[in-house]
């Protein structure tokens, strides 16, 4: 058995558990830092960077978006049924955090909007590349990684916490497994979790979210974020607090086919459930988060979107309606080949047909309710009208010769929330008792969204787990001045 001290352990190297550490360093304290994986960053090195608001770059690029105005959005969002005052205290930081990360050395390449009409918040880390994208923001883990280093945080690679050790109802360390299976012991004043929720494991989703992993939900499963650090402070005394999704939208199969998945994402597609019924304005897939949910609540939890070969000459001709950053414009000229290949290597959520009979059978649409639906919506797209007022410059009737359709499902970036804090970031008990030692940040303590992801305050869920764990990692180091 390994025994070890320190002032503060931090569970996980992901960007709350770094950005505790840092915070904590900065103020003289000794840290350890325990990671299951055998690297840091965690989840956040999938992603394109963090939400912060009243900037030096949105000031440059002339968004003028105040805290005010983004505390305002966030709260009539959440109809207040969040935690008025770590929201508070997570946008008021969040600026000062972006100023933090560049005098490490982190570089941002611009601030983006995830669709239009959300808010220019989304602080897209430059890569080494220099072309942001998908995973841009690893390099600033790596750069968080060596400036906790730089300050004497001593980071423990695939080493897993299993358990919070208690004295006295406060923490006062962390057990722990390491490499070799050996039990590591470390002792400290305090405890700070973030280990990134549940995303990997499919029994908690089905208890706490209701999902059947790979039958009603697609998220992405980051390996190793199995719920340890909810369950380790649930033991500890933790209170339990709301858990959630961030849901999205996908096909399965196609997460790294933009080429035939982006063109169905599109405001002309036609979107129906298996009743071959419409269920959304299609010009909100661009908002996840809403088509995800309108999604949850279909017979299945699936719909379809479809389009035809005369929408896809439109689009080849003239480009798509809807690009982002995460979907970025894809060259359409050899989209049936690309779908073509999905399907004969066995995608059963693509398809294509020469009549809507054939596409209903192929994709287990009720076939009369989409032939109705779609003679009902092509008469929209003659008058105009639409029953769920899309606009018009985006209803183009489906007339064939070729149709294509994807089966498309929830999907998800992790979970959100388990453990109770307050606006500190201390672990309170389910009676709102704050547990002396005991701190927690990022994923597994997000419960500020309410039902819905703040997708209209892009890079929400990294914004958070910086800035919780920021503030973990300052108030664990005053705490343990106090002792
Ligand atoms: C594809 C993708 C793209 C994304 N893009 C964005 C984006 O652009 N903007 C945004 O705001 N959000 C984005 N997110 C979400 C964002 O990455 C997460 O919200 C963020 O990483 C959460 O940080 P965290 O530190 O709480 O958890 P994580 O990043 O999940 O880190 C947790 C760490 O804890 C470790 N750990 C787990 N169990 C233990 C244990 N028992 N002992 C020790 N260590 C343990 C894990 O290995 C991991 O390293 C994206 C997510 C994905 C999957």
């Amino acid at each position: 058995m390994a025994s070890l001290d320190t002032d503060i352990v931090v569970v996980g190297g992901g960007p709350a558990g770094l950005a505790a550490s840092i915070a904590a360093a900065e103020m003289g304290a000794g840290v350890i830092v325990l990671e299951k994986a055998s690297t840091t960053g965690g989840a956040g090195n999938m992603g394109m960077g963090p939400f912060a608001v009243e900037t030096k770059l949105q000031r440059k690029r002339l968004v003028g978006l105040t805290r005010e105005e983004a505390f305002k959005k966030f709260m009539d969002y959440t109809h207040w049924r969040v935690d008025a005052r770590l929201v508070k205290a997570y946008i008021d930081k969040s600026s000062s955090t972006i100023d933090w990360l560049e005098d490490m050395g982190v570089e941002f390449f611009d601030v983006a909007r995830y669709f239009p009409g959300s808010e220019a918040t989304w602080h897209i880390v430059k890569p080494a590349t220099g072309e942001p994208g998908p995973r841009a923001a690893s390099i600033m883990f790596r750069l968080m990684t060596e400036r906790a280093e730089e300050l004497g945080v001593k980071i423990i690679v695939e080493t897993a916490a299993q358990k919070i050790i208690m004295d006295n109802g406060r923490a006062a360390g962390v057990e722990a497994v390491g490499k070799d299976g050996e039990t590591v012991h470390v002792k400290a004043a305090a405890v700070i979790i973030a280990t990134g929720g549940f995303g990997d494991n499919t029994d908690m989703i089905r208890q706490y979210l209701g999902y059947e992993w790979g039958k009603d939900l697609f998220s992405f499963r980051i390996p190793g974020l199995i719920g340890d650090g909810i369950k380790m402070a649930w033991e500890a005394g933790a209170g339990e607090s709301p858990i959630n999704i961030e849901v999205i939208y996908g096909i399965p199969g196609l997460q790294d086919s933009y080429l035939t998945d982006v063109p169905f994402r599109q405001p002309a597609t036609l979107w129906v459930n298996l009743a071959g019924e419409r269920f959304i304005n299609e010009e909100l897939t661009e908002n996840t988060t809403w088509t995800g949910n309108a999604l949850v609540i279909q017979q299945n939890r699936c719909g379809f979107s479809i389009f035809d070969s005369s929408i896809l000459k439109h689009y080849q001709k003239n480009g798509l309606d809807l690009m982002s950053m995460v979907h970025p414009h894809v060259p359409l000229d050899k989209f049936e080949d690309e779908l073509q290949k999905h399907i004969d290597e066995g995608n059963k959520n693509v398809f294509m047909a020469d009549s809507l009979e054939e596409l209903a059978a192929k994709a287990g649409i009720d076939a009369e309710g989409l032939a109705e639906t779609v003679s009902e919506y092509n008469r929209g797209c003659a008058s105009g009208e639409d029953m769920f007022y899309k606009r018009k410059k985006f209803l183009k009737p489906l007339k064939g010769p070729r149709y294509y359709a994807g089966k498309v499902y929830p999907g998800g970036y992790g979970t959100l929330g388990g453990v109770k804090i307050n606006h500190k970031t201390e672990v309170l008990t389910k009676d709102f008792q704050v547990i002396p030692g005991l701190y927690a940040a990022g994923t597994d303590a997000c419960s500020i969204y309410g039902d819905s992801y703040v997708f209209i305050l892009p890079g929400n869920t990294m914004g958070f787990a910086l800035n919780s764990g920021r503030m973990a990692g300052e108030n664990a180091a005053k705490y343990k001045d106090t002792l």
